[in-house]
């Protein structure tokens, strides 16, 4: 197996490099350095966007017609390694990684036209409305009702959890339309304004202190039925058309080669602790199995083959080895690790009641505090996203019929 780049991918990543030369600034390499949350927060990653977007480069693997590069999997895997070295924000996921996809699949010509081109331009923010208060891992006994009203779809009911409420424009929910024989039928998916009236959100605050997620509540909600997308009742498709891009959308290799470099290089300022190697040596290499894997997958999709169990499988590996990551991290940054002081990071989002020293300083080098706040957020991974047990469950499932 060759695994050089040939002179064209080269070409692309000297392309890249020098993109990011010129427009990625240092306050910009800074702040993501800082991240604690896997969500930038929007301030920061819409600035991004909009540079992205001013080059034709936001939607690696949308259709070009649509807005988006199409390019290889060898591109994307190249795109979004150099931009993750160089320091750049990674970009909401929901509008981009999510709807948009969605819309490219299921959306009218109307629909893709509405809301296509602002998402991309990083006009508007999207957030997700899937999980509901008693509805998470079964997601299909959702309750939030929307009744039919001449043209609209009246719209009760609550969705948790919901990350980035607080700041975005638009939420895609799923929401019952009928009760049938089963639970996944009657469901509908649906693109509801965040100013319409009888929308209102209130925020979680998370185990880090950072105000990331809500719940959202929605009072007799009026929505047109226009924003459906697909067919009345038939939501459950779309809903899992999408979950394989949500499950399957991200890269994790990338990111954890760069945290695993910044721990290292910490280490070797410090020296401290020591007897470490071993447990560096031993997680570099199940990252670069990662990276191996992820780049099969992402040859697979450029050849046509839907993200499918894989994606399960990806989003456990990933999420339960960037956990262990977040452990050594830990240990790495000592006593300085149990001072809570998030000035020295970049805080997921607002976290209320928490007033910063007035001369911005702490204790410990920025690495060292990061740590913790890094450790709590990356705690939700293997619950967000359909929590893994669930996703061993759909491979256990998916293995016995191959087998069977
Ligand atoms: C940080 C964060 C961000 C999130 N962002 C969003 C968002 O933007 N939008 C959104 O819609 N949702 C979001 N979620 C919600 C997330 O999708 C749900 O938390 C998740 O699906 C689990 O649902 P639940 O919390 O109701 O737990 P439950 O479904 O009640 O599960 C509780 C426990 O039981 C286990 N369990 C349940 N059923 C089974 C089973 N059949 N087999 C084995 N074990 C089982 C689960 O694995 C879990 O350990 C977010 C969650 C977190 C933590």
């Amino acid at each position: 197996m060759n695994l050089e780049w040939n002179a064209d991918m080269l070409a692309f990543q000297h392309e890249v490099r020098a993109f990011l030369d010129a427009e990625l600034t240092p306050e910009m390499r800074a702040a993501t350095a800082g991240m604690t949350s896997v969500y930038a927060p929007p301030s920061l990653s819409l600035a991004w966007q909009r540079i992205l977007h001013k080059k034709g480069w936001v939607a690696p693997s949308w259709p070009i017609a649509d807005g988006g590069c199409d390019w290889s999997a060898a591109q994307r895997y190249i795109f979004t390694r150099e931009l993750t070295q160089a320091g750049a924000p990674p970009l909401s996921p929901m509008g981009l990684g999510m709807c948009g996809p969605v819309l490219l699949g299921y959306g009218t010509p109307a629909q893709k036209a509405r809301f296509l081109p602002p998402m991309l331009a990083g006009e508007e923010l999207w957030c997700q409305g899937y999980s509901e208060p008693g509805s998470g891992s079964d997601l299909a006994s959702l309750q939030m009702k929307a009744v039919r009203d001449g043209d609209d779809l009246v719209c009760t009911g609550a969705k948790i959890w919901t990350t980035h409420a607080h700041e975005a424009d638009w939420i895609f929910c799923l929401v019952r339309t009928s009760r049938l024989e089963k639970p996944q039928l009657g469901i509908t998916f649906l693109l509801i304004d965040m100013r319409s009236p009888g929308v209102s959100v209130r925020p979680i605050v998370s185990l880090s202190g950072e105000h990331v997620q809500n719940q959202v509540m929605f009072d007799e909600v009026r929505v047109p039925i226009a924003n459906v997308v697909g067919e009345i009742d038939d939501g459950w498709t779309v809903a899992k058309y999408l979950m394989e891009f949500e499950r399957g959308g991200s890269m994790y290799a990338p990111s954890m080669q760069s945290r695993l470099g910044a721990l290292a290089r910490h280490l070797a300022a410090t020296g401290q602790p020591k007897g470490m190697n071993g447990r560096i040596a031993a997680i570099s290499v199940d990252i670069a199995a990662m990276d191996a894997l992820e780049l099969t997958f992402l040859a697979g999709q450029s050849a046509g083959t839907a993200p499918g169990p894989m994606a399960s499988a990806m989003k456990v590996i990933g999420t339960e080895l960037s956990q262990k990551l977040t452990e050594l991290e830990l240990e790495a940054a000592m006593p300085y690790a149990a001072a809570f002081q998030p000035q020295l990071a970049l805080a997921g989002g607002p976290i209320p009641g928490f007033v910063p020293p007035a001369d911005g300083k702490g204790v410990g080098p920025p690495y060292a505090a990061k740590a913790i706040l890094k450790y709590f957020n990356d705690r939700a991974g293997s619950i967000y996203a359909g929590t893994n047990e669930i996703q061993r469950g759909i491979l256990w499932q998916y293995l016995g019929r191959r087998n069977s």
